[in-house]
């Protein structure tokens, strides 16, 4: 009847305020996350795919709530695009994972890369470049053990302003590398001409590794692209031996994924590479 579909509305209507308010809230308390100090990083290790061995890190950002506890990148990350926080944010993210990795090389651990997350926003910031110049100055961390992720999606932009942007960014010395690889734009003319160190094939294809699937085939033909750029392949997500072992007879470069290594906090990767060096 007329009347239930009024009621429907209405209930739709208030689900969707609720929405709005829950965004709402999030967004404010977002505001002040970074003075209160409720951001945190993980990280997750990266391993030579052959040896095992960690060769870097990836930075992960985890909100601690006072009041809803752990939040995960996916639920704010998004919300911070949208309002234009994520610069501050990723500015923040950026040098603490700096100071971070040149602490662990003061405490004599091997040094090893610490991959940091640029969101499109970030990376279409004008003052991107003197921004990461800077922390790396604050911090005094060597460039060559900063990794900076990009995704595909900054291909549909003016190809003229990414390429200098990119070869401004490796003239302080950092590498690059495309996060997702494969599941946005690509295009294979842009990629030949950006300066890129390195793929990362997306855990979606990871993850379809068995027994001769499409994802399989797909995983090759990143491989063989990698060598034929002369760019290094990570392969994301990886959960099981098997998957790890079709990645070696194929001749991935690294590996990320919880078949070796979750994300944790910094401390108790402080442990396993104490460990490492002692082996
Ligand atoms: P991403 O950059 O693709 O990061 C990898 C995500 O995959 C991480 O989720 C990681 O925990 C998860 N992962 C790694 N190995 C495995 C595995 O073997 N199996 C499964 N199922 N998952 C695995 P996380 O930490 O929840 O981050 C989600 C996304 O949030 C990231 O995806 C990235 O897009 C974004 N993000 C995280 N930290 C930052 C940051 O500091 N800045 C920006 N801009 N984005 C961030
Ligand atoms: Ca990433
Ligand atoms: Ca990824
Ligand atoms: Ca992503």
């Amino acid at each position: 009847s007329k009347e239930n579909g009024k009621n429907k509305y209405t209930m739709c209507s208030s689900f969707l305020q609720k929405q709005i308010e829950v965004n709402a809230n999030l967004t404010n308390s977002l505001h002040l996350a970074i003075q209160r100090k409720e951001f945190i990083l993980n990280y997750q290790p990266q391993v030579n795919a052959q040896t095992g061995e960690i060769v870097g890190v990836e930075a992960l950002i985890r909100w601690n709530h006072p009041q809803k506890g752990l939040i995960s990148p996916g639920v704010f990350i998004p919300l911070a695009e949208k309002n234009g926080l994520i610069n501050h944010i990723g500015q923040w993210v950026l040098q603490e994972a700096c100071e971070q990795n040149n602490k662990w090389q003061k405490m004599g651990l091997k040094p090893i890369k610490m991959a940091v997350n640029l969101s499109l926003g970030q990376f279409l910031n004008p003052n991107l470049v003197e921004i990461v110049e800077n922390i790396l100055k604050k911090t005094q961390l060597d460039p060559a053990y900063l990794e900076l992720e990009i995704t595909e999606s900054i291909a549909t932009y003016d190809v003229e302003y990414i390429t200098s942007t990119l070869n401004r960014l490796k003239d302080l010395g950092v590498t690059i590398s495309i996060d997702d690889f494969g599941t946005e734009y690509s295009s294979l003319s842009r990629l030949r001409i950006m300066p890129v160190d390195k793929i990362k094939i997306d855990m979606r294809f990871t993850q379809g590794i068995y027994r001769g699937t499409k994802d399989e085939s797909i995983i090759k033909v990143m491989l063989q692209l990698g060598k034929t750029f002369g760019l290094k392949v990570l392969a994301e997500g990886v959960e099981n031996e098997y998957q790890l072992r079709f990645l070696k007879e194929n001749q991935c470069d690294e590996i990320q994924g919880f078949y070796f290594y979750k994300p944790m906090p910094a401390e108790e990767l402080e442990l396993i590479l104490r460990g490492n060096k002692n082996i």
